[in-house]
């Protein structure tokens, strides 16, 4: 059987998903929108759905957009606030350097549209200072117009003191997203502790169904719709809602909601198993970024004198899925953002692998893999030392 852990980057849907959204595929064809009972029904999936994402991360119902997933809540968070406050001369936006593809590039287009940006860094333990946040901020004359820091990082797993930076974004009166796309049914979510007015997350990364999620907007929040056409979503978000997939995404949430303390303390333990398996087993291996108050399922390890593309394929190979901490983008192979931003070498970059563990996990499969380091990753170093004859 091979082994999983790669849960960050997708998870399996649960069961319970796959025989809801075949039955929704089945039973709720209606168009949400239409007044007939057809209509009517699939628009009371779409409510029950909203009820569990709201209930999952302690929000209002009325306040959940469902969209596509993570990219798209990003999207219309960022672009929509920037949007919406320009005309008020707000053109400063704010993010941090480990930032998800979707929120940087995001920034990135808005820079090139004449916002203006600035990326507030990390540590070396890869967490934003709140001060380094209200240095900023306080250098800027109150033209700020979005704070975007993300909860839990995909790739090291660092949570972010998000209380503390929305809480200073609002007293330079500026807004505050979080992408919470690697926190949310990992941790306890709840956008009043937060602090938040807009969060986002995505169903593929708890057991949902993948092209699933939500952005979370606090009532009274002005949004520019990201996509025109029809009133959906309270007229934020226009297009034929995709019923079946938000009824698995309903599902995913629910399950979340319950299971999520006894799970993130399993995960836990599994993870720091494999960590201190790996490290005490292998040679020359750090962890990568600070190994407390991290989302429980996750760990970036470097592994010295091995390349990690090396290591995936060869794990790969032996039936264990990982990923490495680089970002492979058409076929080019890209050193981390967020493992430069906390200082790494641009060697310890290119040898780190990410290991997140989820739901299909045992502690066996774990003892296996830890088994199994040891050895594959000798034969990588012994390889790489070999004279090369031309
Ligand atoms: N934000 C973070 C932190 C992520 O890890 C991901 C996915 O990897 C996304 C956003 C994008 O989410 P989606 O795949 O649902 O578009």
């Amino acid at each position: 059987m091979r082994i999983y852990l790669d849960h960050n980057s997708t998870t399996p849907p649960l069961p319970e998903v796959i025989d809801a959204v075949a039955e929704a595929q089945r039973d709720l064809f209606g168009n949400a929108s239409s007044v007939h009972h057809h209509g009517q029904l699939a628009k009371a999936a779409l409510d029950q759905a909203r009820d569990a994402v709201a209930n999952l991360i302690g929000a209002n119902a009325n306040e959940v957009l469902l969209t596509s997933g993570g990219t798209e809540s990003d999207n219309l968070a960022i672009r929509g606030i920037a949007e919406a406050t320009k005309p008020s001369g707000k053109c400063h936006l704010v993010t941090s350097t480990i930032e998800h593809e979707a929120v940087l590039t995001t920034f990135s287009a808005l820079e090139k549209r004449g916002w203006l940006t600035t990326f507030v860094p990390v540590d070396a333990s890869g967490v934003v200072a709140p001060q380094a946040l209200d240095d900023i901020l306080s250098s800027r004359n109150g033209d700020t117009a979005l704070v975007s820091i993300m909860h839990a990082n995909n790739e090291i797993g660092t949570v972010q003191p998000v209380t503390a930076l929305a809480h200073i974004a609002h007293e330079h009166g500026a807004l505050f997203h979080t992408d919470a796309v690697q926190s949310a049914g990992k941790l306890p979510v709840d956008v009043s502790d937060l602090g938040v007015d807009l969060l986002s997350l995505s169903g593929h990364k708890f057991y949902g169904p993948k092209g699933t999620g939500a952005l979370w907007v606090r009532r009274g929040t002005r949004l520019v719709k990201q996509t025109t056409g029809g009133k959906q979503e309270r007229n934020r978000r226009a297009g034929t809602e995709n019923v079946p997939a938000i009824v698995g995404l309903g599902v995913a949430a629910m399950y979340a909601a319950k299971a999520i303390e006894q799970e993130s303390l399993r995960l836990s333990e599994l993870r720091d198993h494999l960590e201190a398996g790996i490290l005490s087993g292998v040679k020359e291996t750090q962890v990568n970024g600070r190994a407390t108050n991290r989302v429980s399922n996750t760990t970036n390890i470097s592994f010295n004198h091995v390349e990690a593309e090396s290591l995936l394929i060869a794990l790969d190979l032996e039936g264990i899925s990982v990923s490495t901490g680089s970002a492979c983008s058409s076929g080019t192979l890209e050193p981390s953002h967020v493992l430069k931003a906390i200082g790494l070498s641009p060697h310890r970059t290119q040898n780190s692998i990410r290991f997140s563990v989820g739901l299909s996990n045992n502690k066996e499969q774990i003892e296996r893999v830890v088994k199994l380091m040891p050895r594959t990753v000798a034969k990588l170093r012994s390889l790489n030392r070999r004279p090369v004859h031309a």
